[in-house]
Order: C-alpha cells, then sequence, then structure tokens
C-alpha cells in the first residue's frame, strides 16, 4: 500500500482538522509501536483509515452499516460516534483492499474497544485518546502510562470515559465495558 496515496485520498474526504489528527494519531501510534515491537506498516495503515468515514453524513453511514450487516446490535444504528469506525473498517476493506484483520479490527474498534484486544488495536485505539491535541483530565496521566503499560493506560482511559459517559447520560457501548472487565482481569 502505498502511504502517500493514502494520504491524498484521506485528504480528499475529511476536513483539514480531521486530516491533521489523522496524522497525530499516525505519529503517535508510530511512536508505541516502535517501543512495542509492532507492524510499523499496519499501524500506518490503520492509523490513517480510522476516521476515513468520519464525516460522511449520517444516513450513509446507517446505510453501509445495515446494508452490510457490519453493525451487530441495531441499538447502536443511530451512533455515528460507532458507524464511523465500522464505515471506515468496511471501505478499508472494499475500497483500498486491505485484508489484514489485525489492520482492518484497528480501525473498526478503535471508538469502542473491545476484549482480546490484539497489539495493533490497541495501539491504535490509545492514539487515537492521547495524540498530542487530546486534552481531558488525566490525559497526561494516561499519555505517560501509555510508554509503559499499555493495558494499564487504556484501563485508566476507559475508566474516565465511563465516568464521563455517565455524567453526560450517553450510552456506554457493551464492547467498552467488555474490555474493561478483560482488563481488570488481565493486567
Ligand atoms: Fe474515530
Ligand atoms: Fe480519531
Amino acid at each position: 500500500m502505498n502511504i502517500n496515496f493514502l494520504k491524498d485520498e484521506l485528504k480528499l474526504v475529511v476536513s483539514k482538522k480531521r486530516y491533521d489528527h489523522s496524522i497525530r494519531v499516525l505519529k503517535t501510534a508510530l511512536h508505541l509501536g516502535e517501543i512495542y515491537n509492532v507492524d510499523l506498516n499496519k499501524l500506518t495503515i490503520a492509523s490513517l483509515l480510522h476516521d476515513y468515514a468520519k464525516e460522511m453524513p449520517k444516513q450513509e453511514l446507517i446505510k453501509i452499516s445495515k446494508d452490510n450487516f457490519i453493525i451487530e446490535s441495531k441499538d447502536y444504528l443511530d451512533n455515528s460516534e460507532i458507524l464511523h469506525s465500522y464505515a471506515s473498517a468496511y471501505i478499508a476493506k472494499n475500497t483500498f483492499k486491505v485484508e489484514d484483520s489485525e489492520v482492518l479490527n484497528a480501525i473498526k474498534y478503535h471508538t469502542t474497544g473491545r476484549q482480546n484486544m490484539k497489539l495493533i488495536e490497541k495501539i491504535v485505539y490509545l492514539a487515537d485518546a492521547i495524540e498530542p491535541k487530546r486534552d481531558y483530565p488525566y490525559v497526561e496521566k494516561i499519555r505517560d502510562l501509555a510508554l509503559v503499560n499499555l493495558d494499564k493506560a487504556i484501563l485508566l482511559e476507559v475508566n474516565k470515559k465511563i465516568e464521563y459517559l455517565l455524567k453526560e447520560n450517553y450510552v456506554i457501548h457493551i464492547d467498552s465495558i467488555e474490555m474493561r472487565n478483560w482488563l481488570l482481569k488481565t493486567s
């Protein structure tokens, strides 16, 4: 996969703000990838495509998700936060012909996480949460933890995210809860 081609394609479909975010996610993911010895090429593709569908109209996101049975529960059909991850993975596979399941899963689960995540999924999930422009309580602590223990970093991140979702009375995706419980047991 030609990386400059991917960057150009991304530029065509997202705003400058989203494009710049994707590049920061890429840089953060590559930094973590070097620490944890992960295939940097896979990380590059997943990082550049993770938000590819983020700015698509909601109706289109719902259509892709419905038509292709890529959303397991209709409870979430309304939630573009989650749909953009699934649609981005779908487009990675069908438009960009990405076949690597680790790359596809890293894109698909970058918003919710899930239990039994592979290393590359953890890194993309975290890179999205801690790229340099992210600013929320405990982000510094999560950044520090990410350099030494990915699981502990994700656990703190998801705890803070769940606290926030509860406070705002937002839906909490079951995959995030399962990821948290899994990390509590294994980390
Ligand atoms: Fe996203
Ligand atoms: Fe993102």
